[in-house]
């Protein structure tokens, strides 16, 4: 399962990439290609279990 704070962007007028990147929503910051595999939940790998910024973000949230 995909996590919802991933966005994919070709980076900013400063940071312009070929390819789109994963960016996490959470940090506000792109992510290295291995975090990307649990961002995309590949290999078997879930954001709900093995992000601590996904889980710290989601315990830590008021709303
Ligand atoms: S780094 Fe964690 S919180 Fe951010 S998009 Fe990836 S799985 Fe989600």
């Amino acid at each position: 399962m995909v996590c919802p704070y991933l966005e994919y962007s070709n980076g900013t007028d400063e940071t312009a990439f070929d390819e789109p990147r994963a960016f996490c929503t959470v940090i506000d910051e792109f992510v290295q290609p291995m975090r990307a595999d649990i961002c995309n939940g590949r290999y078997g790998l879930n954001h709900e279990r093995d992000c601590e910024l996904y889980r710290e973000h989601v315990d830590g949230d008021d709303e």
